[in-house]
């Protein structure tokens, strides 16, 4: 049996969570959550509702930072003018997901929480440098999103704990891309992903992050491609070397949706794209 309360506050939901014995979920957009009961992987289990609680909502900037609430919706992100002036790619990711159902429904915390290596919201605010605000009955902790996810599916989050939200540095002139492949039906998850974040001086990369999505256990922080980008001028040779280093840094899986090899190869593709996306010349 699945037992679903709907807590007003914040405070009622931790002392909720931390009273619970066996399974217990937060319920935001339920598109995962839905869908994994109904498959048959979750049973009986207590189910609470945060669409009542105002702490979980917002997109604003906080001092240096912008901070998103976890129960901000896909299509949230992507409607944000705040967010398409300081996280292009996490615009273009939540563009990118799934179905307009999911984008209306699915939530950034709900992105997070699952812990899955192709989650798209993730795989944008890593490029972020962004962290997770956690919060218990007892305590509230943050930790850089890089750090959350430990394999697939498997987060360092404790069952009492919520995601309330995420937070990056507000960081200026930054561009960003983010690309993917999926099936030609639109509502799938991505095969591969790249999302890049950089600032751009007089043509030469200053900063840059670059993430993988799909390719790995979690989703992945591609230092290398980096470092390559950051080390030489922009040329056509960077850009080759950069490549081949992000398939490099792949570690995909073969599985029913797509084999390694067009995993790891799409990395080098993507990430081509991507910088095109945020306006270096491709040769
Ligand atoms: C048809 C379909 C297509 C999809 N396509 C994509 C896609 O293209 N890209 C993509 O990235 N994802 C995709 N998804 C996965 C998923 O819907 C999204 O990742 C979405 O962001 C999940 O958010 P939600 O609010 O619906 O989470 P829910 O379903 O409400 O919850 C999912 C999990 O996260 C936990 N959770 C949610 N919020 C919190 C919180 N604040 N604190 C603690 N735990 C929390 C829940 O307890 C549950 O375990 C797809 C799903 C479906 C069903």
């Amino acid at each position: 049996m699945i037992h679903v309360y709907r807590p007003d506050t914040l405070r009622d939901l931790l002392a909720l969570l931390a009273a619970a014995e066996g399974p217990r979920y937060c319920l935001a957009g339920g598109t995962e959550l839905v869908a994994r009961q109904q498959a048959g992987l979750i049973g009986d289990s207590l189910w609470a509702d945060i669409g009542a609680i105002p702490d979980f909502r917002g997109i604003r900037k906080d001092g240096e930072d912008l901070w998103i609430g976890a129960a901000t919706t896909h299509s949230e992100v992507v409607e944000s003018p705040l967010l398409g002036g300081f996280a292009p790619a996490l615009v273009e990711a939540c563009a990118a997901i799934g179905s307009p159902q999911v984008r209306n429904q699915g939530t950034i915390g709900g992105n997070v929480a699952c812990g899955s290596a192709d989650a798209d919201a993730v795989c944008a605010l890593l490029t972020l440098d962004a962290e997770v605000e956690l919060a218990a009955r007892r305590e509230r902790r943050r930790l850089p999103l890089a750090d959350f996810a430990t394999g697939p599916e498997i987060t360092v989050r404790r069952p009492e704990e919520v995601v309330l939200g995420v937070r990056f540095p507000a960081r200026k002139h930054l561009r960003g891309a983010y690309r993917r492949v999926a099936p030609r039906n639109g509502a799938t998850r991505a095969k591969a992903a790249v999302a890049v974040s950089a600032v751009l001086r007089e043509g030469e990369i200053e900063h840059v992050r670059v993430a993988l999505g799909g390719v790995g256990p979690r989703v992945l922080r591609a230092l290398g491609t980096e470092k390559r980008l950051l080390r030489d001028p922009w040329s056509a040779a960077t850009l080759a070397r950069a490549m081949e280093t992000a398939v490099a840094e792949a570690r995909p899986l073969d599985d029913l949706r797509s084999s390694a090899d067009y995993r790891r190869r799409m990395c080098g593709i993507l990430l081509k794209r991507a910088l095109d996306g945020i306006g270096l010349p491709l040769e």
